[in-house]
């Protein structure tokens, strides 16, 4: 088997590894604000706002204008469509962030299509022109990328051949995306899906996540300067048994340590479902158990961090104050479950503290 390879140039090397550990300093995490606009439908529905651009503009001008956020969040994760719209004011919201300290990210799959043959499984496109558009989107001010896996739990799932066509993928990118300066966030996601219990997620996560270095290792990707975006070890959602907080933190960073080589500067988990104090309750238990942990634990939720902020917006412009603020005590939360510092219960959501589950969610 040939081993040879080229190493990135040592400047693109620093860079690289410069942006992943400034996105994952301690108490800080990701804001994932890349919903693609169709996924916005789920957002708004409930709200009967209307989605389109401009309603959509409007939201992320009040995500991003929020006072203080960069105290909490080192990055936010855009759409396309998201990077070059503009603030009432005529700046791009890429220049908008960058001004405030906040790193620009950038999803840059197509999203998920079947994989022919498999039980039901998928697959993510975007690779035809991306060496392209990394390049474009690093000269427009992005830093860090995004490219979203997911694999079911299932009685014959997930197959041989969605783990490792999904961890090919993902390494294909990754290559690419650090090619261009771009930081690549790895997303192979376990979905919560099903009525399996905590140890066959944690073997299934196990499996994925070993097939995935070992594909990166394949790609030659410089692993200081990437980030893990993963599931945490949990239950299926349908499963009757469920786990406290202490179990799902020691069997979730017994999973990485099994798998995540020591070299990758940090995991961002996302919410995948979990209400917004349960992954807040979770990320801080895994950052207060007495356990190795050679990465730092981070975030990077979506629905986690604004959930409460859209119930106190609902589309209505005399609700602004009040979504910011929630907003700022999602991001707070969070921040201090970064440092392993969060009390239960101690910041409470907007109203109900609901599950956020969607199944099969497409994003
Ligand atoms: P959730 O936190 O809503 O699972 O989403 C995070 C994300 O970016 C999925 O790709």
């Amino acid at each position: 088997m040939g081993t040879n390879f080229h190493y990135l140039p040592c400047a693109l090397q620093d860079e690289l590894r410069r942006i992943a550990n400034a996105i994952v300093a301690p108490g800080k995490g990701i804001l994932a604000a890349d919903e693609s606009p169709g996924s916005m439908d789920k957002k708004f529905k409930p709200y009967n706002l209307e989605n389109n651009e401009e309603n959509r503009r409007q939201y992320r001008q009040l995500l991003f204008t929020t006072e203080n956020i960069q105290d909490y969040i080192s990055g936010v994760i855009l759409h396309s469509e998201t990077l070059y719209q503009k603030t009432d004011d005529g700046i791009t919201f890429g220049d908008l962030l960058r001004h405030r300290g906040i790193l620009v990210g950038i999803k840059v799959d197509k999203g998920i299509v079947a994989l022919p043959g498999s039980m039901d499984e998928g697959t993510t496109e975007g690779l035809d022109d991306l060496y392209c558009r990394c390049g474009q989107y690093k000269r427009d001010g992005c830093d860090f990328a995004k490219w979203r896996c997911v694999l079911k739990i299932g009685k014959h799932t997930p197959s041989y051949q969605a783990i490792l066509e999904n961890a090919n993928v993902l390494a294909r990118y990754a290559s690419i995306c650090q090619s261009q300066g771009l930081v690549p966030i790895v997303e192979p996601e376990v979905l919560v899906d099903g009525d399996h219990d905590i140890i066959r997620a944690q073997k299934v996560t196990e499996t994925v996540l070993a097939a995935q270095y070992k594909a990166l290792n394949d790609h030659h990707v410089y692993l200081e300067g990437t980030l893990l975006k993963p599931n945490m070890i949990t239950p299926g959602q349908k499963c009757p048994r469920r786990n406290s907080p202490e179990e799902v933190a020691f069997i979730t960073v017994q999973g990485f340590l099994r798998t995540v080589p020591a070299a990758v500067p940090g995991i961002v988990f996302l919410s995948g479902g979990q209400s917004e104090e349960e992954a807040s309750v979770h990320l801080n238990a895994m950052n207060a158990i007495e356990m190795k942990r050679p990465w730092q634990l981070s975030f990077s939720y979506g629905r986690a961090l604004q959930a409460s902020v859209m119930e106190a917006w609902a589309g209505k412009k005399e609700n602004k104050t009040q979504a910011q603020s929630e907003l700022q005590k999602r991001a707070k939360a969070n921040s201090l479950a970064r440092l392993g510092k969060y009390v239960a219960g101690s910041i409470p959501t907007y109203k109900t503290d609901q599950s956020l589950f969607v199944a099969d969610h497409k994003y």
